[in-house]
Formats: structure tokens, C-alpha cells, sequence
């Protein structure tokens, strides 16, 4: 790509105006790294545009001078999908000033809304009409509906609502020639052709600019019920989870693992956290449960799933959260898992899934191989196990040097992910492909998909100036 000449950056920040240019080495630097700072990149600008037709006007001059253009959301992103490369040629656009809720339709139990606008504020939107919208992830905060929209996020409530594609029912989008495309369509059903919006949700900013969406909203629960449960192995986890969906009628809205390991550097680190179980088990299950009537009486239904769990031997200990307090215990337990392990030395993550039934397999083999590989590794195995999902992720050996841990990534990912592959899953469940997946995902597609996807960037990105480098 072309280096954007001083014309074409002056034609770009007349249509952004000073407040939306940033040419400046300080003030661009927080959008040039990621939060891990795995990924460094350089740009020839940042672009705040505030409209939709901002957007589009960008857009014009980036096809019209062969402009690369990386899209930016909360930049929370876990495989440098928003972060430029190292030539200096690209142009960031961020959605951040695009923040605004456009409208909440009750009755069509909808929510419009910017791109730029956070997770949580687009939570606060719906709870504020008392509707709830479910997506839920620890970056909440800081991401943004663009960034869950274009990473197709997962997070901690997929087992009830599904992941972000299965929330949205219309897109606003500008193409990489700078067309509007309007399709903030709040239908459920529409079957007139093929459904655009899928094609430009989970595709990371490669073939359109996300500006708008129209969000599904669903009733906000009345009633909650959270239990932390000691569990012998992973399959057992999978059982119990089955026992739930029965006794429960399909209440489950999270179940998520948390291995012994984990909870050690949680409550090491964290101030005030502790281990609400007696005694050590080698696993632990986070259940939350809820119900939109508040006389559900899931508490009960909780203790009849647990009862069920100790009769068959699926869990040897669990208690139930009895205060709002206590259930946020439980939640801290498990939010602070990713970050705990940065205070842990280096660490070597797999964002994987595996069909549900095959997680306790999945985990038992691919622990023995990384252990032989590396002896002393510490694997640090947790998450959304409801959804098959588990973040495999490895804890150098304690005292190790970090740099020469680091630098066996590409091996220890080679072993791990042959065996994903083996068992049928997918070597990137939720975070997306973006720089750090990019040249692996064609090891694990068929030619004919990887061919798809290349002639469907093609055909919607001739010049290839959209996040060039990034997912295929
Ligand atoms: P960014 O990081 O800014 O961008 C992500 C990708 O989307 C990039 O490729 C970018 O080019 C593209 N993009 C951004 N905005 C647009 C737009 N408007 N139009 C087109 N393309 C765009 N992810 C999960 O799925 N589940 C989790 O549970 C989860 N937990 C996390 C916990 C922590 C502590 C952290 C730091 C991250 C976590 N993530 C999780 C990863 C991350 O938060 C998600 O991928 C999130 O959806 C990214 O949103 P963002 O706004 O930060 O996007």
C-alpha cells in the first residue's frame, strides 16, 4: 500500500475536522499497541470521524489514493486485529467518537446505536428500559458494539443468548468504497436473499466499517442464582452441566471451569479474594442460573441440580451464593483469571473449542503433551466450557526465564492446536484471527473455504485497503 501523501492526510482531516486528526507521536501511540503489547504498529494518522458520513467520506478518499485503513474500536482485542503494521502507511480509524444510542424500541424490544458505543453502556441503555442485553465480557467497559460486532464476541452468557451474531438484526456499514449501506433493519424475520450482515459480523474490520447496529434486546431476569462447585475432572463438569439443563428446564446462562491452579494465582494476587470451598479440588465450576420471574425459586432449583451433581459423584463440594456480595465473589474468582496470570511470569494462550463432549478429552491429552514438551509448565486451563470453549493457556515453569518461554509459542501452539484440529474444533473460538492466527487458519480450511473467503474480499474490497495483513 501507498504511503498517504500530505494532499491525501489534509483531505482526510478536512472531513474529520482538528478534533478527529491526530498526527502526533504521543497522542497516537495508545491506539498503535495492544494492551499485551504482543503487537506494536506505526501509523501515518488517526482518524476520530463522528458520523456515519464522516466514515464514508474517508472511505471515498482511501479507495480513490489506495489508503490503508485499520478500524478500531475499545482496542481490547486479543490477536492484533486493530493494531496497524510496522510501515507507517496505514491510517487508524477510530470509532471512539461514534458513541451515540440512536433509539430504544420498546416494543420491538430493539436497541439502535453507534458503532463507538461501549458494551456497558449499551447494557446500561437496555437496563435502563428494564430489558437486558446479555453479551457480556470481561473488556466490557472499554470494547465497543463495533469491535463485539466485528470480532463476533463470545464472553460468558453464549450457553443462554448465543454470541454476538446471534444478537444484532441490522447493520449500518460503509464499504470499502465508501458506500452507505443502510440495513438497520429491526426484523426478525427477512428472508429476501442472502443475509449481508453476517458477512460483515466476525470478519474484523476486513470488508466493511461497522457504523451502526440494531441490537436484540430480552427480559432482564428477575432472579439469579450462582454456585461455586468443586468438580473431580472435566468430564465430570460436562455431566453436571447436562444434569442442570434437566432439572433446570434450560435456566443455565453460564457455566464456566476454573482449575485449582487458577484459583491459587487468584487469590494470591487478588486483594480480598479467597477460596469459598474447604477443601482443594483439582477443578471448580462457576453455574449461574437465571429466570425472568422473580418466584421462580432458583435457588431451589440450584440446590436440586447440586444434590443431583454429589448423588452421581459429579462434585465433591459447592456453595451456593447467598447475597449480591458473595455472587460477585464468585464472578471475581473467575473474571481475574486472565489477568492474574501476567503477574505469573510469561504466558502462552490458546483461545480453542472442541465439541462440548470431547472437553474433558481435550484437556486431559493436550495438558499430558504440552507437560512432556515442557516440563514445569503450568497450564492454566479455564472458561466458557458450556460453549466447548476453554482458553488453554500456559503458565511459564516457575522461576523459568520468560524471554526463552516466550519464544517456544509457535511450538507449543503447533501441539496444542494439532490436536484441536484432531478433534474437530477450532483453533480460534471467540477471539478472532487478526495477525496472530492469520497464516494458520489456511492449515486448518478447506481450500475451497480459505478460496471463498479470499473471493469474497475481493469482491467486496477490489484494493484491498480494509485492515490489510489481518484474517485471510
Ligand atoms: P478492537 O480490539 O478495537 O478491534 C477488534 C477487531 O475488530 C479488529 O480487527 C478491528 O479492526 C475490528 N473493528 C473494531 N471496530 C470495528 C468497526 N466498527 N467496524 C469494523 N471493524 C471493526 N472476547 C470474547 O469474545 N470473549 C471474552 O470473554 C473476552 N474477554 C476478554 C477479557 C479481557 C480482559 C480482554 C482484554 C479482552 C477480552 N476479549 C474477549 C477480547 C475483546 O474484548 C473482544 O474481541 C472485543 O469484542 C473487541 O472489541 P473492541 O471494541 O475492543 O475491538
Amino acid at each position: 500500500m501507498p504511503k498517504p501523501t500530505p494532499e491525501t492526510l489534509a483531505r482526510m482531516k478536512d472531513v474529520v475536522g482538528p478534533k478527529g486528526f491526530v498526527d502526533d507521536a504521543a497522542e497516537m501511540a495508545p491506539y498503535l499497541v495492544e494492551r499485551r503489547e504482543l503487537y506494536v504498529g506505526r501509523a501515518a494518522a488517526v482518524l476520530k470521524p463522528a458520523t456515519t458520513a464522516e466514515v464514508s467520506a474517508i472511505l471515498r478518499i482511501a479507495h480513490e489514493t489506495g489508503t490503508a485503513i485499520v478500524p478500531q474500536g475499545g482496542n481490547t482485542g486479543l490477536v492484533g486485529g486493530q493494531i496497524p503494521s510496522g510501515t507507517g502507511e496505514e491510517v487508524v480509524l477510530s470509532l471512539s467518537r461514534m458513541n451515540r444510542v440512536r433509539a430504544l424500541d420498546a416494543g420491538n424490544n430493539t436497541l439502535a446505536l453507534d458503532a463507538g458505543v461501549t458494551l456497558a453502556a449499551a447494557q446500561t441503555a437496555a437496563e435502563e428500559a428494564g430489558r437486558l442485553f446479555p453479551l457480556s465480557l470481561a473488556s466490557e467497559g472499554t470494547c465497543q458494539i463495533g469491535g463485539n460486532l466485528s470480532t463476533n464476541a463470545g464472553g460468558t452468557a453464549v450457553l443462554r443468548y448465543g454470541n454476538a451474531r446471534d444478537l444484532v438484526l441490522g447493520l449500518e456499514v460503509v464499504t470499502a468504497s465508501g458506500e452507505v449501506w443502510d440495513g438497520m433493519r429491526g426484523l426478525r424475520k427477512d428472508n429476501t436473499g442472502y443475509d449481508l450482515k453476517q458477512l460483515f459480523l466476525g470478519s474484523e474490520g476486513t470488508l466493511g466499517i461497522i457504523t451502526g447496529a440494531v441490537l436484540k434486546l430480552f427480559p432482564r431476569p428477575q432472579s439469579l442464582a450462582t454456585a461455586f462447585a468443586a468438580v473431580p475432572d472435566v468430564a465430570s463438569a460436562v455431566k453436571l452441566l447436562r444434569v442442570a439443563d434437566a432439572v433446570s428446564g434450560g435456566m443455565v446462562t453460564a457455566f464456566e471451569l476454573v482449575p485449582r491452579i487458577g484459583l491459587e494465582f487468584v487469590v494470591s494476587h487478588v486483594e480480598g479474594a479467597s477460596d469459598p470451598l474447604p477443601d482443594v479440588s483439582p477443578w471448580y465450576v462457576l453455574i449461574e442460573m437465571s429466570a425472568g420471574s422473580a418466584t421462580a425459586g432458583l435457588d431451589e432449583t440450584l440446590e436440586a441440580v447440586l444434590a443431583e451433581g454429589l448423588e452421581q459423584a459429579l462434585l465433591s463440594d459447592a456453595v451456593l451464593a447467598r447475597s449480591e456480595a458473595q455472587r460477585a465473589d464468585f464472578w471475581r474468582l473467575r473474571e481475574t483469571l486472565s489477568e492474574v496470570q501476567r503477574l505469573e511470569g510469561g504466558s502462552i494462550k490458546h483461545d480453542v473449542s472442541v465439541p462440548v463432549s470431547a472437553m474433558g478429552a481435550f484437556i486431559a491429552r493436550a495438558t499430558a503433551e504440552v507437560t512432556r514438551a515442557m516440563p514445569g509448565v503450568r497450564v492454566v486451563a479455564f472458561g466458557h466450557i458450556g460453549d466447548g470453549n476453554v482458553h488453554f493457556n500456559l503458565s511459564q515453569p516457575a522461576g523459568a526465564d520468560k524471554a526463552a518461554f516466550l519464544a517456544r509459542w509457535g511450538e507449543m501452539n503447533a501441539l496444542v492446536h494439532g490436536i484441536v484440529r484432531e478433534m474437530g474444533g477450532s483453533i480460534s473460538a471467540e477471539h478472532g484471527v487478526g495477525q496472530l492466527k492469520r497464516d494458520e487458519i489456511a492449515a486448518t480450511k478447506a481450500r475451497v473455504e480459505i478460496e471463498t473467503m479470499r473471493a469474497l474480499k475481493r469482491a467486496l474490497d477490489p484494493k484491498g485497503i480494509l485492515n490489510p495483513g489481518k484474517v485471510v
